[in-house]
């Protein structure tokens, strides 16, 4: 198995953000397991994991253990590039799952504000095909607006993207989501913290860390 980097961090601290970034003209180096993504395509698709994720998603409350640890392994034990994990493990017993198939990754934590997370879902659109985000203020807005400017997709607003849902998210992440970090320090996991204000220095940091642990 190749290095494992999970990309820790509340729900719109801006994980996925900084990857798509690090990711450009790097994308056939790395794989991306993605939990988020793969419920909501199979949402998209009517898949009978999507039926049973639907109703969790939009609470914003977890989807089952079983569910998850399940997808996300299997996805890890196959991977044949260096892969980042966005938004895996989200539970100590998910965390459990990752040291019992030997997988002891390095873990980055973006840390933004509560009130920083508000705003940015208030903030976000995502291409109903590919996932790609964008933002509705001048900050990163679509070249066309409603269009993605890589798949040429539809934009719109995630269904857990509202107040709240999202205060909900963060309430899950400070109960059942934090305390993954400590499990995995108890394993000599260190955690390497990035404050995301700042995107330019926040990417700078998040790219010396990983290109210098392959
Ligand atoms: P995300 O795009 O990572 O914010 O995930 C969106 C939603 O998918 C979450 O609010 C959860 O309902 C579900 N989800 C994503 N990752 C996990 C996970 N590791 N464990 C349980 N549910 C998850």
């Amino acid at each position: 198995m190749k290095n494992v980097f999970v990309l820790f961090g509340k729900p719109g601290a801006g994980k996925g953000t900084r990857l798509e970034e690090f990711l450009k003209g790097r994308k056939d180096e790395f794989d991306v397991l993605s939990v988020g993504n793969l419920l909501r395509n199979a949402r998209k698709n009517e898949t009978e994991l999507g039926q049973k994720a639907a109703y969790y998603m939009d609470a914003g409350l977890l989807v089952p253990d079983d569910i998850i640890i399940e997808i996300a392994i299997e996805g890890l034990k196959n991977a044949t590039k260096p892969i980042f994990t966005d938004g895996f493990p989200r539970t100590v017993s998910q965390a459990e799952a990752l040291i019992r198939a030997g997988i002891y990754p390095l873990v980055i934590e973006f840390y933004v504000d509560d009130e920083v997370v508000f705003e940015r879902a208030r903030d976000r659109i995502v291409c109903k095909s590919c996932g790609a985000t964008y933002t509705l203020s001048s900050f990163d807005p679509p070249k066309k607006e409603g269009i993605c400017d890589n798949c040429g997709g539809e934009l719109g607003k995630r269904s857990d993207d509202c107040d709240d849902t999202v205060r909900n998210r963060l309430d899950v992440y400070q109960k059942q989501t934090y305390p993954v970090l400590d499990f995995l320090g108890k394993f000599g996991i260190r955690t390497f913290t990035i404050d995301n204000y700042e995107p330019e220095s926040a990417s700078r940091l998040f790219a010396d860390l990983v290109l210098s642990s392959l």
